[in-house]
């Protein structure tokens, strides 16, 4: 059977790697719906390559130069456009690859419409986990998830009891700033800290790697994902990214997922689960990597970990401050505006002056992002 796919962020690189996956697998999946932001030429390319797609497109002035050079095609935009794309009728699955907070109303709206969710966009998951997750329970939709590592833990604890679980090691390859000293992080500029040492990903998260809060986050978004304590997730950090992560069940053994570093794998899984089949990710060749090296994260030089850590057990509006504050901390870090360290001093700062709410309503959450953003640009 073909699943029908909608891709929310097709301009981007997880949308580029799930276009990938869509062409190796033509029979698999069908692309039904795609979204970018700004980058007009890149959408217009893609949709003449789909033409069955539904297009929305991040303003009123992208949307003309589309429908001009697309006639008779059907063209959305923005916030509203991408709900309507989200809940696409003939749609079985929507995956929502755009960065920060932009995709969690159409995530929201495409579980509503009874549809299959795969998230790369880990920021939704961290600010508003409960309430995706909840989402996904009342309407009977499946989360699957898209993130490497998530994706590694997912396979890891297929057909396991979650009792039976000790503890997910998410594994992080520690960023460009591995081996860095104090006085070496206190001088990183936007260009050092783009150069991730094993992916190639958007600038978004090529920051959030080099701070580790990439890894913070993702230690949120999996508390959400296999709802699982905070204190039962432990990272460590592994150079090559050939491990993706790993699951320690109680009688001591550790299952791990293994591939190559290329997207493609996770999300192909998430495309076509619970079905394997043979696509674009090329094989691993395990003895041309020689070794596997781990090590413990240097948590009193990266404190991402430890701030994620008290975010998450202590849930209710805190990961959503977190994650607003980091989002916008990465913006004035690459407009030169902030030091790398200001990053983790702004997202401190920000945890510790918006009033926190322990079970709050989504525009409660909204209300904390807001409020979080203010004090990092103030
Ligand atoms: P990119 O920056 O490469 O792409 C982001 C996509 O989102 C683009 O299509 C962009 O459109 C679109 N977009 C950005 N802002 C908006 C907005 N306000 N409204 C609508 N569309 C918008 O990011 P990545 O692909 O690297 O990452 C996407 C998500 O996946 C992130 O949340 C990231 O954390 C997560 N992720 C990424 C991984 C990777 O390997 N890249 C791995 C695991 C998770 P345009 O470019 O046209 O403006
Ligand atoms: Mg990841």
């Amino acid at each position: 059977m073909k699943k029908r796919v909608v891709v929310l962020g097709a301009t981007g690189s997880i949308g580029e790697s799930t276009l990938r996956v869509a062409r190796a697998l033509p029979n698999r999946i069908e692309i039904v719906g795609i979204s970018g932001g700004q980058n007009v030429q890149r959408l217009l390319e893609i949709a003449r390559e789909f033409p069955a797609a539904r297009i929305c497109t991040g303003d009123e002035l992208g949307a003309a130069t589309l429908r001009s050079e697309l006639p008779g095609r059907e063209v959305l935009h923005e916030a509203d456009g991408l709900e309507t794309l989200a809940s696409t009728p003939e749609a079985d699955l929507v995956l929502v690859a755009i960065v920060g907070t932009a995709g969690l109303k159409p995530a929201l709206r495409a579980l509503e419409t009874d549809k299959d969710l795969a998230v790369a966009s880990k920021e939704i998951l961290v600010m508003a986990g409960e309430q995706v997750m909840a989402t996904a329970e009342r309407m009977g939709g499946r989360v699957l998830p898209v993130d490497s590592e998530h994706n590694a833990v997912f396979q890891c604890l297929e057909g396991q009891d979650l009792s039976a679980v000790k503890r997910l090691i998410l594994t992080c390859s520690g960023g460009p700033f591995r081996k860095a000293s104090a006085a070496d992080l206190a001088m990183v500029t936007p260009e050092q800290a783009l150069r991730h040492p094993t992916w190639s990903m958007g600038r978004k998260i090529s920051i959030d790697s080099a701070t580790l809060f990439n890894k913070g986050l993702e230690m949120i978004e999996a508390r959400w994902l296999f709802n699982i304590p905070m204190e039962k997730i432990d990272v460590v950090i592994h150079p090559q990214s050939i491990v993706h992560s790993m699951v320690e069940f109680v009688d001591g053994s550790i299952m791990a997922q293994m591939s190559s570093t290329d997207m493609a794998l996770p999300i192909q899984y998430a495309l076509t689960y619970p079905d394997r089949y043979a696509g674009p990710c090329a094989p691993l060749d395990l003895a041309s990597v020689r070794r596997l090296d781990f090590e413990e994260p240097r948590t009193d030089l990266f404190p991402a970990l430890e701030l994620a850590r008290r975010a998450g057990t202590a849930g209710g509006t805190l990961p959503a401050v977190l994650n607003a504050a980091n989002e916008s901390a990465v913006e004035a870090f690459l407009a030169g505006r902030l030091s790398f360290i200001g990053i983790w001093e702004s997202v401190d700062r920000a945890m510790n002056e918006v009033p926190f709410v322990q079970h709050p309503s989504l525009d409660e959450l909204i209300e904390a992002d807001h409020a979080a953003r203010s004090i990092v640009v103030r």
